[in-house]
């Protein structure tokens, strides 16, 4: 079952990001996000979601898959690093502004939602995708909009955009129930100890299709919010915002960027919005 693969490679991530910690990383110059990216053998860190289908996966065979995953790749390219210089970490929702401040990763695409909250915190380029809140049911629910919520139970992601837009708009009364990772609501949607699961309609539209859960949950496909992905940056590094922001540019000219898109959502027949402009944010 695919859930488990996933929840075992996410507690194998996790013994190695330990490891990784307790040998102290590969520089110890508290940067160690990038080498200098003249391709003689440096790596870059990247952020990543590590179990979000489509978007950002780790699979069980220790793969990296997923529509962030492919923008990562192909932006490390254009800053001089090859796949197989690129070190991906585990980055949840809750850790990304702490993890560039720290140096940990060069760059964050970990469905990292604009906003000026997080702005006041990291740099972001972008935008590269622009998606949607929503909520995820089981198929025979009778939830069909935002304020049948209250008094519901709802789960999300500690650090999200998802759980703050449920408590200041969405929904104000309903049992939110936050978790670290989209993974963990899933699993309490389908046990019924939630009554739905609320982020982006580009991530629930991932778990929906996976073989596990095929006709048990449906999308309610109400466009809750914008939510306009950029790719963070440590605070001031703006020299590597205008690098990405090229790469990004690049990758949607030469079509790589549609080319992801029918690869990563194709299969959880996710209709996204037409790339975004960058530093277009649609509010
Ligand atoms: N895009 C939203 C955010 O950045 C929700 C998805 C997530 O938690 O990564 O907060």
């Amino acid at each position: 079952m695919k859930l488990r693969k996933v929840s075992a490679a996410a507690a194998a991530a996790l013994v190695l990001s330990l490891t990784a910690t307790a040998c102290g990383g590969d520089d110890g110059d508290n940067d160690s996000g990038s080498g200098s990216g003249t391709g003689g053998g440096e790596t870059i860190k990247i952020g990543i979601k590590y179990d979000q289908p489509g978007l950002g996966l780790k699979e069980p065979g220790g793969k990296f898959s997923g529509f962030d995953v492919d923008v990562a790749t192909y932006v490390a390219k254009e800053l001089g690093y090859e796949p197989d210089q690129i070190e991906f970490v585990e980055t949840k929702s809750a850790d990304r502004e702490n993890a560039l401040a720290r140096g940990d990763v060069k760059f964050i695409a970990a469905t990292y939602s604009i906003t000026d909250e997080r702005k006041q915190k990291v740099d972001f380029a972008g935008p590269y995708l622009l998606a949607h809140q929503d909520l995820l049911i089981k198929t025979d629910s009778d939830i069909t909009k935002g304020t049948d919520l209250n008094g519901k139970k709802l789960c999300s992601v500690t650090g999200s955009t998802s759980a703050q837009n449920v408590q200041k708009e969405i929904a104000p009364k309903a049992q939110l129930q936050e978790y670290s990772s989209y993974s963990e609501c899933i699993a309490n949607l389908q046990s019924g100890a939630v009554d739905a699961v609320t982020t982006d309609d580009s991530i629930l539209a991932g778990f929906a299709a996976q073989e596990q859960y095929k006709g048990q949950f449906k999308l309610a496909g109400l466009k809750l919010s914008n939510e306009n992905y950029g790719i963070g940056v440590k605070k001031g590094d703006t020299a590597t915002v205008d690098k990405i922001n090229a790469a990004l540019e690049k990758m949607v000219a030469d079509k790589a960027w549609d080319k992801a898109v029918a690869d990563n959502f194709g299969p959880a027949n996710y209709q996204n919005e037409a790339a975004p402009k960058i530093g277009v944010i649609v509010s």
